[in-house]
């Protein structure tokens, strides 16, 4: 969500602010815009639109050329998508600029009391406010007004400043939302998230809470809210430029489907071994393990999803009672989190605020806080009491397909590792599913090879006016996941829901020629889904069967597709697969913008 970039050094600013943006593009965006310190002036180019919009914009403009400058891609939070919205936002005579991410809460009151003292204001947004109240408390020394303006805002942020008094500085400060920042041969460098730095540095530093970055040509540092300076101890960066490029694919999401099974097999193979699974990141202790009367785990979206179906294994191995929580609803619910609560935390970018807010709630009730991320060192990493990584490499499309398995492996491994520990696994049991998961890489490859089939599917289907999963146990939950891919990449309405309560209500949409994806994969409910697809199809559903048992096309007079053969626990890893690929080609054929469909974001860094 939303993307910022700076740069100060010996190289012309102009392009490297370009590159990063793009980078960052992936994060969703409806604006972007750029300022540069030219002689001590900063200029700005904004624009509403994509970032060929601004490109052309700059190219329009006298060529520009600057040793510092800012950048910002602008998801729109206050006032509407327009190039006036768009960041970089100045104070009068441009004395402080800003780049923003995120939301000043208390706005209006600081716009107020700014308006009272004959401020002009140029657009609607809630950053604008900053820049003026930089100026206004400007004591002459900018590192002692930012620290004084930061202590007036309510809310998150991530802020990039430029100071017409200090022109060869550029100041970085953040509450909430990401910032990080890095040193290369010619300058330092500044951005919302590690994509954009990749191509000139493999070590950053994550700014904390509060830390006030000040960056020159030469190097970067770092003061606490006390005005110390302190020594930031960086991060190595082992993500590869290549990993977040599209590598001749025609979007990152479909790289991204292809990548599944090595996302699965970097994330399962350095915890599995011979003699079972072992989680080095957690206490080996029964006794840890033992304390908890209870597990809740909280998430957005997809990771929700995960959450889903790790509730359903989790109590069906671990016997423990386990709530999925949706994590903007469990911040501010009345829950019943103890110390004997193990509270897990999903969120890919481990920036997601709500997933956050969540996970401080439980630290505060006592609960022991366990996040899963792909990214090293995100605030949710930083935070939880232990992290355990997912290794998908970067996830650039929005709509997430390898980070979504990989976290779903990782459950596995929890799963099988607890049950396991509490002897709540036969010992055949345990080897059979042991067994499969090492193979499970591959069986995701197989199903993965038959991405093209779906389009033809796509072709029949794609002006439908609204599609319908089903599914009975862990199946509902996968078709909660293909109905959510569907609506983020093709916009069309998407429903998924347990086999037998349609009836009770949503069966009345069912009309000539809707199509439903029957999914069924726990071979002990088959005859009940049978019976559920029967119902659907006598009222003229168009139906798609995918199930691991054998059943012919002639069978259920509508498309069969049958997935190999696995451990009932394992199945969710192959059945998501065509879901991803169908929401795909659909998309695709009604000519979506798949990487980055309308009013998304990758990383939810807001409320
Ligand atoms: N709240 C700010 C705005 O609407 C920043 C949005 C963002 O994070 O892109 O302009």
């Amino acid at each position: 969500m939303c993307g910022i970039v700076g740069y100060v050094g010996k190289s012309n600013a102009v392009p490297i602010l370009l590159e990063g943006l793009s980078a960052l593009e992936y994060r969703g965006y409806d604006s972007a815009g750029i300022c540069v310190m030219k002689n001590g002036t900063p200029t700005t180019i904004k624009e509403k639109g994509r970032l060929s919009d601004l490109k052309q914009a700059i190219a329009a403009t006298p060529a520009i050329s600057s040793a510092l400058g800012i950048g910002h891609t602008r998801w729109a939070t206050h006032g509407a998508p327009s190039a006036h919205n768009a960041h970089p936002h100045s104070s009068e005579n441009d004395f402080y600029t800003v780049v923003h991410n995120g939301i000043i809460e208390n706005y209006i009151s600081l716009k107020e009391m700014l308006l009272e003292q004959g401020v002009r204001f140029q657009s609607e947004t809630d950053t604008e406010v900053i820049a003026h109240l930089l100026n206004h408390n400007h004591t002459g020394n900018p590192m002692e007004t930012i620290f004084k303006t930061i202590r007036q805002l309510e809310g998150s942020y991530a802020l990039g400043i430029i100071c017409k008094a200090e022109p060869d500085t550029l100041y970085a400060i953040r509450c909430e939302s990401p910032l990080i920042v890095g040193k290369c041969s010619h300058g330092t460098l500044l951005a919302s998230d590690i994509t954009a730095l990749l191509p000139h540095t493999s070590q950053a530093y994550l700014l904390e809470n509060h830390q006030l970055c000040v960056m020159n040509e030469r190097d970067f540092f770092v003061y606490s809210e006390e005005q110390e300076q302190i020594t930031p101890t960086p991060f190595p960066v082992d993500w590869t430029v290549e990993s977040a490029q599209k590598q001749g694919y025609d979007h990152f999401m479909l790289k991204e489907i292809y990548e599944q099974a090595t996302a699965v097999k970097q994330t399962v193979q350095c915890r599995l071994f011979e003699e079972g699974i072992c989680f080095n990141e957690l206490p080996q202790s029964n006794q840890w393990l033992m304390g908890f009367r209870s597990i809740q785990i909280a998430a957005c979206g997809s990771a929700y999803h995960v959450a889903l179906l790790g509730k359903d294994m989790l109590e069906t191995y671990v016997r423990l009672p386990v709530s999925a929580e949706i994590a903007s609803e469990y911040r501010y619910r009345n829950t019943l989190t103890n110390p004997q609560t193990l509270f897990i935390a999903i969120s890919q970018s481990g920036e997601t605020a709500d997933t956050l807010a969540a996970l401080r709630k439980a630290k505060k009730n006592g609960a022991c806080c366990v996040a899963i991320c792909n990214v090293m060192g995100s605030s949710l990493a930083r935070e939880a009491d232990y992290v355990l990584y997912t290794y998908a490499g970067p996830e650039i499309s929005v709509a997430t397909t390898k980070a979504y398995s990989a976290q779903l492996a990782l459950l596995y491994l929890l799963t099988l590792s607890f049950s396991h520990r509490l002897g709540h696994l036969g010992q055949e049991e345990w080897e059979e599913i042991l067994e499969q998961l090492k193979a499970l890489p591959k069986q995701i490859s197989r199903v993965i090879a038959d991405t093209p089939r779906w389009v033809s599917y796509a072709e029949q289907f794609h002006n439908a006016k609204q599609f319908f999963f089903l599914g009975r146990g862990m199946d509902c939950f996968t078709g909660m996941e293909g109905a959510l891919k569907l609506k983020e990449i093709s916009y069309l309405p998407a429903e998924s829901y347990p086999a037998g309560e349609l009836k009770h209500g949503p069966i009345s949409l069912i009309e000539e020629g809707t199509p439903v994806i029957v999914l069924s994969t726990d071979k002990r409910l088959f005859p009940k889904v049978l019976s559920n697809l029967r119902e659907v199809q006598s009222r003229g559903a168009q139906v798609l069967l995918i199930t691991n048992y054998p059943i012919g096309e002639t069978d259920i007079a509508g498309e069969v597709y049958l997935l190999p053969d696995l451990h009932p626990l394992l199945m969710p890893s192959v059945s998501v697969l065509p879901l991803q690929a169908i929401a795909y080609h659909i998309a695709k054929v009604r000519g979506c913008d798949i990487d980055k469909p309308r009013n998304l974001a990758k990383s939810v860094t807001v409320e």
